[in-house]
Parts: structure tokens; C-alpha cells; sequence
């Protein structure tokens, strides 16, 4: 069988029309094959030739080879069709909407993904955030206030306000020695899954920003300052 088969498709053998017909319907009730409307060749269905209609098992009239090299010059010469496409207000709609249903389903995935790119890019990162306080100062009101709130709900009656103010002063001056943003840092965050913290003098430490950004909201693995 395997034999016929590689004969069949060797390029000396006549296209399939050009036999006898009842070799022809014999053949093909075994194994059945089928000439290529571009290259001419007669090849067997099944692996070499897509289907256009898989269950009714009918077959494109030119081979994988020759349909696969029609579609690459065919996606070549429409590029600029897609590309137009995609730069217009409907293209940029569409893919957006993709963009976001692709963010519901996969949020790690997301989340990953948005986080590789601010450590590739934290220049850029930086100034657009700074862009966005510029240009939002009610939200960055909104937002200190929120803190201060929490940070007060948080501080207990017994807290050192003196000793609190002090971390504050010390991160200006270390800031200015070291040269680098330094922030105030709760060992235990006050807001987390887990547990909340104090806002008091014990539960203060000095992280450069830096530190304290890759720290986030978490509580395990606090990097120490030295480093
Ligand atoms: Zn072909």
C-alpha cells in the first residue's frame, strides 16, 4: 500500500484525468488521491490537501503547499489593508475591546505582563506617573486624605506622635545624604489581607522608595534598608 502511494506521487505519473477510468475509480475507492489544480500534481488526499468542508470531507483544489504559498503573497499584498485597519478609530475600538476581554480572563497573566514592563521601563513609568498627579490633583487629594484617615484610625492613643514626626524628619535627611527617594515604611501594612497594622512608632522603618514599591502591600520578606 505504502508503496502505491509513493509511486502515485512521483511527478512522472500523468495527472489523475489522464487515466483509465476504471483504474482511476479503483485506486480511489483504496486510497484516495487527488490532482492539484496549480501545480498539476497528484497527490493522496488526506495529509496533503486542506479541507474547505471537513465534514463532508471535501478537499481544496490545490495542495497544502501551493494554498499556503497563494495565502502568504495574498497576506503580503493586504497588509497595508490591515494596517490601515488597525490605525483607524474603528480597528482601535475593536482591538481594545479584545485587549480588555483578554485581561478579564487571564489577570495573572495581566498582571505579569504589567509588571514586566514597569521594571523594563521605570523611567517611563515614573514620569507617566507623574504626569497623572499633574494632571489629577483632586484624585491626589482624595487619596492623601484617604491615608491620613486610615493612618489616624490606626494610631493608638498610647503612639508617640514626637517619635513618629521624627521618621518622617530622618527620611528627608537620609533622602539627602544617600541621594535617593526615602519613605516611611509600616513594617505591618495598615490595610492587608491578613492583618492590619499600627500607625505608631514601632511599626515604622525607612525604605528607599525603590524597596518600597517591589515591598507593596505585603508583609512577609521585608527587605531591610541597608541594602
Ligand atoms: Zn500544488
Amino acid at each position: 500500500m505504502i508503496e502505491l502511494h509513493d509511486s502515485l506521487t512521483r511527478d512522472r505519473i500523468p495527472p489523475v484525468y489522464d487515466w483509465p477510468y476504471n483504474l482511476l475509480r479503483e485506486i480511489r475507492r483504496i486510497f484516495p488521491i487527488r490532482t492539484c489544480s496549480k501545480c498539476s500534481k497528484t497527490k493522496p488526499e488526506t495529509p496533503e490537501f486542506f479541507y474547505w468542508h471537513p465534514t463532508r470531507h471535501r478537499f481544496e483544489a490545490s495542495c497544502k503547499i501551493c494554498t499556503s504559498a497563494r495565502e502568504k503573497v495574498y497576506n503580503r499584498e493586504s497588509y497595508h489593508v490591515r494596517r490601515a485597519y488597525e490605525l483607524s478609530d474603528k480597528g482601535k475600538a475593536t482591538a481594545s475591546r479584545k485587549n480588555a476581554k483578554f485581561r478579564n480572563a487571564h489577570p495573572d497573566r495581566t498582571k505579569a505582563a504589567q509588571k514586566a514592563w514597569r521594571d523594563e521601563n521605570q523611567e517611563v513609568n515614573s514620569q507617566r506617573l507623574k504626569d497623572w498627579r499633574a494632571e489629577n490633583p483632586a484624585k491626589v487629594r482624595r487619596y492623601c486624605r484617604q491615608r491620613y484617615a486610615i493612618k489616624k484610625q490606626a494610631m493608638p492613643s498610647w503612639a508617640k506622635q514626637g517619635y513618629i514626626d521624627l521618621f518622617y524628619k530622618l527620611a528627608v535627611i537620609e533622602a539627602a545624604r544617600i541621594g535617593a527617594a526615602v519613605e516611611v515604611d509600616h513594617i505591618v501594612p495598615l490595610q492587608s489581607d491578613l492583618v492590619c497594622g499600627l500607625h505608631c512608632e514601632d511599626n515604622l522603618q525607612l525604605l528607599t522608595r525603590k524597596v518600597n514599591m517591589s515591598k507593596g502591600n505585603r508583609l512577609n520578606e521585608v527587605p531591610s534598608y541597608a541594602n
